[in-house]
């Protein structure tokens, strides 16, 4: 992934219904709406058994991913769409870009990553978690789900892992 694919400020994220992740702080109850029933869409689209949708080996399901987003959407309303501060939204890239977990999206999930907001041609999203990178980093209720096996207690990100 490019670092201008990486950089841009969530604030200055167009608002548009197709680019869901990557709408802006103060999106409407309009487009909130939207931007779920699109991945509902979106999903149906992917169920189609056509040849371009065969590979079944990515780890993270599309129904995951949904709930995933749709669960990270709800959550990023209580905080009132608010957003990390710029230094630790460059701290959590520069973890994720040196992860082994950082890859492309998976192939057969494209059409849902792209409107999601990804780069489907380059490293955007987590393997582990199928969120996408560049807006994960973002939300001050997400982190990162992979442990730093150097610091036990923490994950990738340098965070407090949360005791369950
Ligand atoms: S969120 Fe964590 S596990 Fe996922 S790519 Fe980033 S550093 Fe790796």
């Amino acid at each position: 992934m490019e670092d201008s694919q990486l950089s841009g400020n969530i604030n200055q994220q167009p608002t548009q219904k197709p680019v869901i992740l990557g709408a802006g702080q103060r999106i409407s109850d309009q487009d909130y709406k939207a931007a779920i029933a699109d991945l509902a869409y979106a999903d149906q689209l992917l169920q189609d058994p056509s040849p371009e949708n065969t590979d079944n080996t990515a780890p993270v399901s599309t129904v995951t991913l949904i709930k995933e987003v749709a669960n990270s959407l709800l959550k990023w309303t209580k905080t009132g769409f608010n957003a990390v501060t710029e230094e630790i939204y460059h701290i959590r890239i520069a973890a994720c870009k040196t992860c082994p977990h950082f890859v492309n999206p998976p192939h057969d999930k494209g059409l849902l990553y792209k409107i999601a907001g990804a780069d489907v041609h380059h490293k955007s999203t987590c393997n582990l978690c199928g969120c996408v990178i560049k807006t994960k980093a973002r939300l001050p209720h997400d982190t990162c789900p992979d442990a730093d096996a150097n610091k036990p207690g923490f994950n990738r990100w340098g965070e407090l892992v949360p005791y369950k």
